[in-house]
């Protein structure tokens, strides 16, 4: 089955699979959407027989239909190699009854290494593919961890240039140092003094602006977006929901078609829409369960109806988390509004100007399959403490937050089902917050310093990731307002 991409607020102009990545929004400011949802052809007992690549090629062949095997294979074996500290690449970890899928063993050590490490090859290739000449400039807001994990995987890739927005004073001090100390003569790293939807909506505007874009064009450039928007990082992300559960299957967790729920610390919906459309490929999922910090306003439109971005953001101890509007729900949106993309367009017009929208009941019908719900900064600290204390199993704050809401879920509807809960950052990361839940903070040592105690504690070596920026030297400066952000992408490009 050939599958192409439409724009969800279009919905006729069908593009194939590289031209979506390459282009990561439509210029209407959709997103890209399958034109049909394909099935896995290889059967559960087949994939748990094969590793991690051999499933991301059996999965992603279904959804990049233009690539050939070849192009696919060579950008798999570029991205998930000895970069991941195991052969397992995501391997799984039970602790009290649920299982942890470590999403973290990549160069960044946060789950969007998964698909960021793949992107650069998915998007040259398309490049090639499409008889592209100019560089591509990718361009990125982040909350903390996309812009390590972008400037990482595109860091000296030839024919690419990154630049990174992220909200100064809103991601961790060990995020902020793995950013300013990030090498590569084709990145450039800038804070912003505001938040990180601000920063994100900055982005989606120079993408919009055509004068801009006839500007850099002039000077051989064009912008592509590595934002969990683009459907070449949603894809990668499916694979190791497939893959963790035919682990199961390998090791006797479950029985063959025994469905399993999923639990995903969730911000932009690109993660937990992964495991979703992994559902529709034909995994025998139950329920997804979406898991907020405070920032709850996913849990308030899994219960109301009415998605309303028109509230106080709080920063937490999850701040890759911390977001307002989830940019890849419009994909869910537009698939319960029947796939009309004028009804789409118009909720997201009441976004835009009314700062909410509300769904139909037919629609709120279309979401039986998630749960969701959210934990306090409270609650989130509490689970790391329990777990740690209970089992030694030392978690980060994200991951946290997801751990609470299953046992949220859990006490609600008894349901013991196997659970598979994303574990998306190394509690590395997050060292001050993590040591703080479990009562072993010494406020004195400096961060990347506490992770010597974290280490003894979890029993775990301190992460490369960690090591590395310790004594690195600072190469990234630049501070802006958000409406400096169009003159920092054109001074960086000269254009
Ligand atoms: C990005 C991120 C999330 C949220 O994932 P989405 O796909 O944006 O929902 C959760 N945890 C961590 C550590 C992240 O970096």
């Amino acid at each position: 089955m050939e599958i192409s991409y439409v724009s969800t607020r279009n919905g006729h102009e069908a593009i194939t699979a590289s031209q979506a990545i390459l282009k990561g929004l439509a210029d209407d400011g959709g997103l890209f959407v399958p034109t049909a949802m394909p099935r896995l052809d290889k059967s559960l007992q087949e994939l748990s027989g094969m590793d991690y690549r051999e499933v991301a090629y059996q999965v992603m062949k279904l959804f990049l239909t233009d690539f050939t095997e070849e192009e696919l294979r060579h950008c798999i074996d570029s991205a998930y190699d000895s970069k991941f500290d195991t052969a397992e690449i995501a391997p799984l970890h039970e602790a009290d009854g649920a299982y942890y899928l470590e999403l973290f063993h990549g160069k960044t050590i946060a789950f969007k290494d998964m698909a960021l490490s793949i992107l650069p090859h998915l998007m040259t290739t398309a490049a090639k593919k499409n008889g592209v000449t100019n560089e591509i400039v990718i361009l990125t807001a982040t909350s903390g961890d996309t812009g390590k994990a972008a400037l990482a995987g595109f860091a000296d890739v030839p024919g690419t240039r990154i630049v990174v927005f992220y909200p100064k004073g809103g991601v961790s001090p060990i995020q902020e140092r793995q950013m300013v100390t990030q090498t590569g003569a084709n990145t450039c790293v800038v804070g912003i003094r505001g938040n990180f939807d601000q920063a994100q909506t900055g982005v989606k505007q120079m993408f919009g602006d055509k004068a801009l874009n006839e500007r850099i064009g002039k000077a051989g450039f064009q912008f592509s977006s590595a934002n969990s928007i683009n459907i070449g990082r949603l894809v990668p992300q499916i694979v190791y929901y497939v893959y963790a559960y035919t682990r199961l299957l390998k090791t006797g967790g479950i029985t063959d078609g025994e469905a399993v729920n999923i639990c995903v610390p969730t911000g932009n919906f690109g993660n937990i829409l992964a495991a979703f459309y992994a559902k529709q490929i034909g995994l025998p999922v139950k329920k997804l369960i979406c898991a907020s910090n405070e920032n709850k306003v996913l849990f308030d439109f899994f219960t109301t109806g009415t998605y309303d971005r028109k509230r106080e953001f709080h920063l937490t101890s999850s701040p890759s988390m911390d977001i307002l509007i989830s940019s890849n729900l419009e994909r869910l949106i537009y698939r319960i509004a029947g796939y009309d993309p004028e009804k789409l367009s118009s909720l997201m017009k009441d976004l835009t100007e009314k700062g909410e929208y509300e769904i139909t009941p037919a629609m709120r019908e279309g979401l039986k399959d998630f749960y969701g719900n959210f934990a306090t900064e409270e609650e989130t600290a509490a689970k790391i403490r329990s777990l740690y204390e209970d089992t030694g199993y030392v978690i980060d704050t994200h991951t946290a937050v997801a751990g609470a809401v299953y046992d949220k879920y859990v006490a609600e509807t008894g349901d013991k089902e196997t659970t598979i809960i994303a574990s998306t950052a190394s509690p590395f990361k997050f060292t001050r917050s993590v040591m703080k839940a479990i009562g072993k903070d010494r406020p004195e040592v400096a961060d990347i310093d506490l992770t010597d105690d974290l280490s003894a504690i979890a029993g775990v070596p301190i992460p490369p990731a960690i090591r590395e920026i310790k004594d690195a030297p600072v190469r990234h400066t630049t501070v802006v307002d958000i409406d400096g952000m169009r003159d920092a992408v054109t001074n960086f490009l000269g254009a």
